[in-house]
């Protein structure tokens, strides 16, 4: 589904992304880790087009990513490509976005209805759906306000769901939960990696990277260091950037 090879990205002369190839075909379950400011962020941002990047290929669905300009002057071409890019490629924040002043149920709608302009009464209804899945149906209605921190990240789930998109990116979805709440929100994530839905995750929690995910990459100064199947690189890494990395955040 998405696919991308070589990138590189500064912040001015800030180096933070050196070369890096990562691909999530359908179904896949890749997990992202690294320690902070490594560039796990950047790279999600780089993948649906948040940010620009100064060289490499992104590929949606086979579709290289058309660029105008060079280096720091590089940007994506085409606009309606862009668009269908990013929402197909739903990403759901650490901080869930929200909307304060809109009930759970109309957070849910917005996108599909403005940016997709599908009809109301089918978005509704896969919002109400959605929103069930998620194990929140019953505050619909609610304000973001009035919900636990682990609620509000279901319902911006079933917000980045409702767009229908071919993969969903999730920017530590968990890390700004207390731990009883951060369960709750595994929990759907191991339901839609068990659906089958295709997802590029960057977390701390190494649990979950082992539960659900299918390749984990680690990443280290905007290079990916080390990467393979949760139970050899978790279990058995390989190099010692990784090594001190999963000592230090056990
Ligand atoms: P964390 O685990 O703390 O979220 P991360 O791996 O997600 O870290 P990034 O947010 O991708 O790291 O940041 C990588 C580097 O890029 C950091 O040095 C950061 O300071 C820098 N950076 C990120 N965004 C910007 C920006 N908009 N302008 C300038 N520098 C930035
Ligand atoms: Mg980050």
């Amino acid at each position: 589904v998405i696919e991308i090879r070589n990138l590189h990205k500064s912040f001015g002369a800030l180096e933070v992304l050196k070369g890096v190839d990562i691909a999530a075909k359908k179904g896949d379950v890749v997990s992202l880790i690294g320690s902070s400011g490594s560039g796990k962020s950047t790279l999600l941002r780089c993948a649906n087009l948040l940010e620009d990047s100064q060289k490499g290929e992104i590929l949606f669905d086979g579709e290289p990513v058309r660029w105008r300009g060079e280096g720091q002057r590089r940007q994506p071409a085409d606009r309606k490509q862009v668009i269908r890019i990013r929402t197909n490629l739903s990403m759901v924040f650490q901080q869930f976005n929200l909307w304060a002043h809109m009930t759970i149920l109309q957070n849910v709608m917005e996108a599909p209805l403005i940016v997709l302009g599908h009809a109301p009464d089918e978005v509704e209804a896969r919002a109400r759906a959605l929103l069930d899945k998620v194990g929140i149906g019953d505050k619909c209605d609610a304000y973001p306000a009035q919900l636990s921190g682990g609620q509000q990240q279901r319902a911006a789930i079933a917000r980045a769901l409702c767009m229908e998109p071919r993969a969903l990116l999730f920017d530590e979805p968990t890390s700004a939960l207390d731990p009883e709440l951060e369960q709750e929100v595994v929990k759907v994530i191991r339901a839609l990696a068990d659906e089958g839905r295709t997802m590029i995750i960057v977390t701390h929690d190494m649990r979950m990277a082992a539960d659900v995910s299918d390749h984990v990459v680690f990443l280290h100064q905007g290079r990916i260091e080390e990467q393979g199947p949760p139970a050899e690189i978790l279990a058995d890494p390989q190099t010692d950037r990784l090594r001190q990395f999963l000592s230090a955040t056990v």
